[in-house]
Order: C-alpha cells, then sequence, then structure tokens
C-alpha cells in the first residue's frame, strides 16, 4: 500500500461509489469509509417503496456485500461517526476520540430528515424515514397493522388509520405504500397541491388524483399544530383549523437539510440557504480545501446548463458524483456535467424526470404530450420558450432526447413537444 491514504467520510450511496471507482481507477493506497450507520452503505429508494411493502430482497439494496470490500481492501468503519476535520493537519476525529489520518478526504454525509417542533412528536407511533433502520421499524407497523392492528390486538373490523405530515417524495412514497397494504392514509400538506414545489400544481394535481383514487383523503392547506397521544402513543394530528385527523401510526416527511456540520467546523465555503445550500465546490467537486472534495446530497455543484450551482438530493446524484469526485481525486480535471434525473414509483404511476426548475416561479409554461388520464404522458416545463425539465410518466427510456433539449441551443417547436409521445 502507498502512503496516502484516501478517507471518505459518510456511508451512502455517494461512498460506496467513489470507493468502488478508486479501485477500478487504480488506486492501490489505503482507503476507509466512515459511516455512522450499523450498516454498508446501501441504496435508499426502495426504503419508501417495495422493501416497505414488504418486498425487494434486502441485500439488493446493498451495491456492494461485506466480501467485496474485504476483496478490494476497502475498511468500512461502522457505528464510527466523524466529528472534527482539521484540514490542515489531514485529520478527522472520530466520536470515539480516535483519529484517521487522510491525504485526501472524501466528504459525503448526505441529508437528515427534518423533523416538526410540535407537541407530541416524540410520542411512540410517530416515524421518520430516511435510515434501513427507519424502514424496518415503520414496515414493522404497517405490516402488522395491514394483519392484526397496529397494538397486536388481532384482525378486527376497519383499517389501521396512517397519517402522513409533508405531501413531497416520502409523503407520497409512503401514502402509496401503506394504501397498498391497505391501511387507510391521509396526506396532510401545506400547500394546494402535492409535490407542487417541485412540479407545480400542473403535474401536482396529477399525483393528488392518483392518490385519491387510490383512496388516500388529501388535506391541502393544512397547517399541523399538533399530535394527541394516549398512554404515551400517538392517536392523531390537530390541524391549525380545528380539524383533527385521526391516526394510529404518523409519518413526518417534511424534507431534509444536508450534513454540512463537519464541513462547516473545518472553516469550508458553504453555499447560503436561499440558493440551496450545501458544501461548495467547484466544477471538479473539490472543495475550498485543495485535498477535500464532497459528492451526493451535500454537494453544490456548479451547473453551466443552468448557469449556478445546484444542490439536489437524488439517487442519480449520488450514483454519478462520487466517481466524479474519485476521479477527480486521482488527478482528473474535467468538469461535472450531468442533468438532474430522479424517479418515483407509486402505484401504477412511473415516472422519470430529468432537468431542474428554480422553485414556482421557475417555469411560464408546461407542455403536456401523451394523455395524463390514460397514464402515459410527457411534461416539459419551459421557461421563455427553453425547456428546463422534462417528467415521463409511464414512458421510458426518453430521457437522452429530453437532455438533447435541455442543453440545445435552439428551443424545440412546440409541435415537437406536444407530439413526443
Ligand atoms: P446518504 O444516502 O444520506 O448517506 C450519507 C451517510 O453518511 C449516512 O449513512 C449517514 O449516516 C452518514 N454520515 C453522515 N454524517 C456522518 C459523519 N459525520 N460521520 C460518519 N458518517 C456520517 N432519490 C431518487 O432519486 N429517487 C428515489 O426514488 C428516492 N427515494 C428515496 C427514498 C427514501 C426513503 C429516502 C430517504 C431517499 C430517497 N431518495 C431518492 C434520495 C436518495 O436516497 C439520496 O439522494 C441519496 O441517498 C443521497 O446519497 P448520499 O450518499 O449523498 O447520502
Ligand atoms: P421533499 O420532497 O423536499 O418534501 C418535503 C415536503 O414537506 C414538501 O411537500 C413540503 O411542503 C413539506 N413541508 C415542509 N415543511 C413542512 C411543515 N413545516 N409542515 C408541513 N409540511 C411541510 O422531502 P421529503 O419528502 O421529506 O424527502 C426527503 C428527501 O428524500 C428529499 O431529498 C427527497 O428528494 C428525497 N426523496 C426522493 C424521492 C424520489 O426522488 N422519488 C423519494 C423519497 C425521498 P412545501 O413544499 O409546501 O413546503
Amino acid at each position: 500500500m502507498t502512503a496516502e491514504p484516501i478517507v471518505v467520510v459518510g456511508g451512502g450511496l455517494a461512498a460506496a461509489r467513489a470507493v468502488s471507482t478508486l479501485r477500478e481507477e487504480g488506486y492501490d493506497g489505503d482507503l476507509v469509509i466512515v459511516t455512522s450507520e450499523p450498516h454498508l452503505p446501501y441504496e435508499r429508494p426502495p426504503l419508501s417503496k417495495d422493501y416497505l411493502r414488504g418486498h425487494g430482497e434486502r441485500g439488493a439494496m446493498f451495491p456492494f456485500d461485506d466480501d467485496w470490500y474485504r476483496s478490494h481492501d476497502v475498511e468500512v468503519r461502522t457505528h464510527a461517526t466523524a466529528v472534527g476535520l482539521a484540514p490542515d493537519d489531514h485529520r478527522v476525529t472520530l466520536a470515539d476520540g480516535s483519529t484517521l489520518p487522510f491525504g485526501k478526504l472524501l466528504l459525503a454525509t448526505g441529508s437528515t430528515p427534518r423533523t416538526l417542533p410540535i407537541p407530541g412528536v416524540d410520542l411512540r407511533g410517530v416515524h421518520l424515514l430516511r435510515t434501513l433502520d427507519d424502514a424496518d421499524r415503520l414496515a414493522g407497523v404497517l405490516l402488522r397493522s395491514a394483519l392484526d392492528g397496529v397494538d397486536g390486538t388481532g384482525p378486527r373490523e376497519g383499517a389501521v388509520s396512517v397519517a402522513v405530515i409533508g405531501d413531497g417524495w416520502i409523503g407520497l412514497e409512503v401514502a402509496a405504500s401503506a394504501r397498498q397494504l391497505g391501511l387507510e392514509v391521509t396526506v396532510i400538506g401545506r400547500s394546494a397541491h402535492p409535490l407542487s414545489r417541485v412540479l407545480g400544481p400542473e403535474m401536482g394535481e396529477v399525483y393528488a388524483r392518483a392518490h385519491e383514487r387510490h383512496g388516500v383523503r388529501l388535506r391541502r392547506r393544512a397547517d399541523v399544530v399538533g399530535l394527541t397521544g394516549q398512554g404515551g402513543r400517538v392517536t392523531g394530528v390537530d390541524l391549525a383549523d380545528g380539524s383533527h385527523v385521526d391516526a394510529e401510526a404518523v409519518v413526518i416527511g417534511v424534507g431534509a437539510s444536508p450534513n454540512v456540520g463537519l464541513a462547516a467546523s473545518a472553516g469550508l465555503s458553504l453555499r447560503p440557504a436561499a440558493e440551496g445550500g450545501g458544501v461548495v465546490v467547484d466544477a471538479t467537486l473539490r472543495t475550498t480545501h485543495p485535498d477535500i472534495w464532497a459528492a451526493g446530497d451535500i454537494a453544490s455543484i456548479p451547473s453551466a446548463t443552468y448557469g449556478r450551482p445546484l444542490r439536489v438530493e437524488h439517487w442519480a446524484r449520488a450514483n454519478d458524483s462520487g466517481p466524479h469526485a474519485a476521479r477527480a481525486m486521482l488527478g482528473a480535471g474535467d468538469a461535472y456535467d450531468v442533468l438532474p434525473y430522479f424517479y418515483s414509483d407509486q402505484y401504477d404511476l412511473g415516472m422519470e424526470y430529468t432537468g431542474f426548475v428554480d422553485g414556482p416561479g421557475g417555469y411560464d409554461e408546461v407542455v403536456v404530450s401523451g394523455s395524463v388520464d390514460d397514464g402515459e404522458a410527457f411534461a416539459f416545463w419551459l421557461r421563455g420558450g427553453a425547456v428546463q425539465a422534462g417528467m415521463g410518466l409511464n414512458v421510458w427510456d426518453r430521457m437522452p432526447e429530453v437532455e438533447r433539449m435541455i442543453r440545445a441551443a435552439t428551443p424545440p417547436t412546440r409541435a415537437a413537444l406536444t407530439s413526443f409521445v
């Protein structure tokens, strides 16, 4: 082994992909992943989808198994949280007081789910969903509820009720999974349409209709003021309009915050929250320290296409920025130039999306091709005629064409968009 160890702080998908690329590219020095979790790096998308419904093999979520890390000489320190970073001393301090020297460091610390500062959030039966352990706890409740009732007293009249606070991706995917298990589900959202921040009202309403069709109750423009409980267990959600939603289980999905504390404490530059937050990196994913890179959810990466830095919390970003940072750590100088991409599966509605819309005011028109009602359609978000993003609903493998439209100097014609599907 050569002298200069590479340390990766964070044990998610970005970390796993980074270490595999380092080995593929011939790096043969010491390589260590430090992760707070008790598990090897895994992928999170199944946690709100098939895995939550009791389907899907647990092992399939792990990009690499124990044997792979062993045979590639990658040390994975689980249950290990990095609490200090001294960039100029090239040292990371772990929670147990030990230190790790590094030559180069990758920060891939991901995100932490937000909670709500309201009475009752600590009651039993209130869930956040980020980790495999969170998913095991929630799946246990949902699956048991589907069979026995949440208190384990056995089959009974009426389905168990689940309230989901937040109408973003976690909220809707968990709602779909719980409905598919036969539970009664209420989604409580603050705005008029679910997913409105990302999709806007037009396509948000498509998701609203899909959920209502499947029997989910949507409470729109609803502010949660507290959770009620009995005997330490949650019984429901109080709303600001004085109404109450009964619930034997509550899932809070109100967004996630990037884990930038370590970077901040080390004096690395952070992007202001108003510009998306995260750790400032250049186009090679190098932070403001020459020996430290960042990837995945925390990285705020310049985008030549959109003319601004983007920080996105997507599986694909972890999957490709981890390898990009790894190659940069070995000396590659090319710019990261990948458009944001994500997908979601809810009931029979599969979607994939590429591009970026800068908030609700980031587009002036949505052009739809195909038939949303028939469940096969494409939506394009336009600004000044230029395509900002495109989303396929049950239409697959068209992302490269959308990417070309987004990058094109001349916008596509309206006919090209409306006849796309
Ligand atoms: P993470 O996956 O968050 O991993 C970071 C890891 O670092 C964690 O294990 C954390 O414990 C550890 N860590 C943090 N700080 C420290 C520290 N100081 N010391 C040591 N370890 C530390 N995206 C999609 O595009 N499509 C989907 O369908 C989709 N579904 C999702 C479903 C769920 C339930 C969730 C939670 C997310 C989903 N996402 C989806 C988002 C996607 O999973 C994330 O964007 C991705 O996980 C980010 O990867 P990452 O490696 O940057 O960070
Ligand atoms: P999210 O998609 O950002 O959605 C957060 C939701 O919470 C929004 O609907 C938001 O509503 C709402 N909200 C915020 N503050 C609230 C409050 N105080 N009270 C009530 N509602 C509030 O985040 P998420 O669903 O929690 O998911 C967490 C992370 O996992 C995100 O990074 C997400 O992208 C990722 N994820 C992705 C997928 C996917 O891509 N398929 C699936 C699951 C998770 P407003 O918009 O009205 O503020």
